[in-house]
């Protein structure tokens, strides 16, 4: 079970993901919130936030090297973001294979980025890639305090435990 929520499953993992200004104004939100919902997984933090550049650089740190980060950052901070944390079993590698791979023009059918994006620098969604960085990204996005435990009635039907 969840954390705090005194089930005995040892398995649950907390991922980031968040829809990235592009998603936003094209109103995917339900469309991309929804496929996760869908899946089983849930929903335990969620805010709408308009970085800072400077916020961006720090959430993208591990890309500072390469030639895009710079327009990456200045795109993450022109609007609004929908940050979101998500738990469930196998969350973090799972919600990659939902997102699909990088560029949109390679991302399977059937993935977010593969039915909703057509190019790398504008792919709609951001997802941690490994349990440090969800546990880096959580913390740099959200407070404790925002992270809401709470047992789902849909978690026996969809772990099968009582
Ligand atoms: N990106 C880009 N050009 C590239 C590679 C990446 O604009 O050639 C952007 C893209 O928005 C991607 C983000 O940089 O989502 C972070 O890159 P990463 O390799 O971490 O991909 P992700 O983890 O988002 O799939
Ligand atoms: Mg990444």
């Amino acid at each position: 079970h969840a954390p705090g929520s005194g089930g005995a499953c040892c398995r649950m993992e907390r991922t980031f993901i968040a829809i990235k200004p592009d998603g936003v104004q094209r109103g995917l939100i339900s469309e991309i919130v929804s496929r996760f919902e869908r899946k089983g997984y849930k929903l335990v933090a969620i805010k709408l936030v308009v970085p800072s550049k400077q916020f961006a650089e720090k959430h993208y740190h591990d890309l500072k090297e390469r030639p895009f980060f710079n327009g990456l950052c200045d795109f993450l901070s022109s609007g609004p973001v929908l940050a979101m944390v998500w738990e469930g079993e196998g969350v973090i590698k799972y919600g990659r294979k939902l997102i699909g791979a990088t560029d949109p023009s390679k991302s399977e059918p059937g993935t977010i980025r593969g039915d909703l994006a057509v190019v790398v620098g504008r792919n709609i969604i951001h997802g941690s890639d490994g349990p440090e960085t969800a546990k880096d990204e959580i913390a740099l996005w959200f407070q404790p305090k925002e992270l809401v435990s709470y047992t789902s009635n849909e978690e026996k039907w969809i772990y099968g435990v009582n």
